[in-house]
């Protein structure tokens, strides 16, 4: 414990604020990874170890559970924030904290007597988490939408005492153990090592009666039937949030979200581009040459469709409102009918002949452009 460490602001280092979403961190850690890569650069101790610095800082907040704790831990170092880290006990210059992660969890594992890493100041609220669930739709039922029910597994604020854990008439104490602190402190020679009061978890107060229905957890374990509305339209991924429908936030804190997200089967035929439906239509060679009427499926039945004479292979018709809805705004997609020429594999004598016959009368070339 001699090196002398400093806490290292994980949101600073990758340029995100401390609230950035997932994708924002994604996308801010690819960035700098480009930049600093060892393979990009002349090998370059600066670059080296800033590159080290970035996928470390990544390695923490890439990970939700990690980076809660993280989160949880940097409050004792004054919480990750602009200007980065500080040390937090022992004065400026013994002052350390940790390189990696692992680091992190010795600082306040060993003897510290209980004194969990994970322990939080329940008196925060804080919003819960998300659920997200999948559900499985035929093609026809992400055009039509679709209600579902769900059975969802969640935790719910607990009604008895709403979400704070204490019993009806009951408050909360200050620690006899850390004098309101939430932290304790021990002293090695220059270093003042300290972590959450393990008496009361980091709160620096104590439930005086716990709630007898939730047992002083503030939430309840409940199997929650919900109806789900999936409007029409949705495609393959399409992602829903259901506001206020996942889990419950801690100590009465607002709920997380529930999203759904829909896997659409593939349809034998059609194929979803996103408000537009994609088929590949097949005709004959005379058709296309000649010019038809024909029938075409479409997702509200078959219509007739007109096809020129002198079609050519990959001509695509355009059926204005025969897609699927449309998610955003009103009204429907089109469906895009793209022609493919189909040329018989066997022909009769007799069909052969008047192909001959055909081919003799056109003496066509069509490979004259590639001549001198
Ligand atoms: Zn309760
Ligand atoms: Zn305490």
């Amino acid at each position: 414990m001699s090196s002398s460490r400093t806490y290292k602001d994980y949101y600073a280092v990758l340029g995100v604020s401390k609230n950035a979403a997932q994708k924002e961190i994604k996308d801010a850690y690819r960035k700098l990874a480009r930049k600093y890569h060892p393979d990009a650069n002349k090998s370059d101790s600066t670059t080296e170890e800033k590159f080290k610095e970035i996928s470390e800082a990544y390695e923490v907040l890439k990970d939700a559970k990690k980076r809660k704790e993280y989160d949880e831990m940097g409050r004792y170092f004054g919480g990750p924030g602009p200007g980065g880290g500080r040390s937090y006990a022992g004065g400026a210059e013994q002052g350390f904290s940790f390189n990696g992660f692992g680091d992190l969890f010795d600082l306040f594992g060993g003897g510290a007597g209980g004194g969990r890493p994970g322990a939080r100041p329940q008196q925060t609220r804080t919003k819960g988490s998300d659920i997200t669930y999948n559900v499985s739709l035929t093609f026809d039922e992400a055009l039509k939408g679709k209600t579902v029910k769900l059975s969802v597994d969640k935790e719910e604020t607990c009604s008895s005492c709403g979400g704070s854990g204490a019993a009806a008439g009951s408050g909360r104490t200050t620690c006899a153990a850390c004098g309101g602190r939430g932290m304790v402190a021990d002293n090695q020679g220059i270093f003042s090592i300290s972590w959450a009061c393990p008496n009361c978890g980091g709160q620096g107060s104590i439930i005086e009666r716990p709630c007898t229905v939730c047992r002083g957890n503030g939430r309840i374990r409940v199997q929650k039937s919900e109806t789900i509305k999936i409007p029409a339209g949705v495609a393959d991924g399409s992602k829903l949030r259901f506001k206020g429908k996942g889990q419950a936030g801690l100590n009465g804190g607002p709920y997380g979200d529930l999203y759904i997200v829909a896997k659409v089967a593939k349809h034998p035929y059609f194929i979803r581009n996103g408000s537009d439906i994609q088929l590949d239509l097949p005709i004959t060679f005379t058709e296309a040459a000649l010019g038809a009427g024909i029938e075409v499926p479409t997702v509200d039945g078959s219509v007739s469709l007109k096809i020129p004479a002198g079609t050519q292979e990959g001509r695509t018709f355009r059926l204005r409102g025969r897609g699927a809805p449309k998610l955003k705004g009103s009204g429907r997609g089109d469906m895009l009918a793209k022609v493919h020429i189909t040329v018989p594999k066997e022909l009769s004598g007799a069909e052969k002949e008047l192909l001959v016959r055909f081919a003799d009368a056109r003496k066509e070339d069509p490979r004259k452009g590639f001549k001198e």
